[in-house]
């Protein structure tokens, strides 16, 4: 369980990089700082808009799952918790919309000829979970 974690909406002035798919957040591009402290330990995490969204939905969807712990949609994504049986309160549709973000995430959020997807659908698992 976290400590205490706030996530701040910014406006990158420079690029970063989202430390959730390790994409480049271009300037303008509004990212997300979650500062906290997890286990006793201060954290820092920059995550893209298309991450930070991406986490509430796994965050409504997954009840073991804490928004703004560290590391927290790689290592969901990395462990496969989107696969069916892990989700047994979700829709067919919502498992679906879960595993094609998840596959999104994994391409860092750009399409085959390599543009930056929308945003994810802040109403594709019927939860509102725009900030
Ligand atoms: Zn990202």
């Amino acid at each position: 369980m976290s400590d205490f974690a706030t996530t701040k909406a910014v406006k990158a002035r420079k690029p970063h990089t989202c430390e959730e798919c390790w994409r480049i957040i271009e300037p303008d591009e509004t990212y997300h700082r979650t500062a906290g402290s997890w286990e006793g330990d201060f954290f820092t995490i920059k995550a893209c808009g298309h991450c930070d969204r991406f986490r509430k939905h796994i965050n409504e969807a997954d009840d073991y799952y804490h928004e703004g712990y560290y590391g927290g949609a790689g290592a969901w994504v990395e462990n496969g918790y989107y696969s069916a049986g892990d989700l047994p309160g979700l829709t067919f549709a919502q498992r679906l919309a879960l595993f094609r973000m998840a596959r999104h995430f994994e391409g860092r959020w750009r399409d085959s000829s390599g543009r930056l997807r929308p945003l994810p659908d802040d109403l594709v698992l019927g939860m509102a979970v725009a900030a």
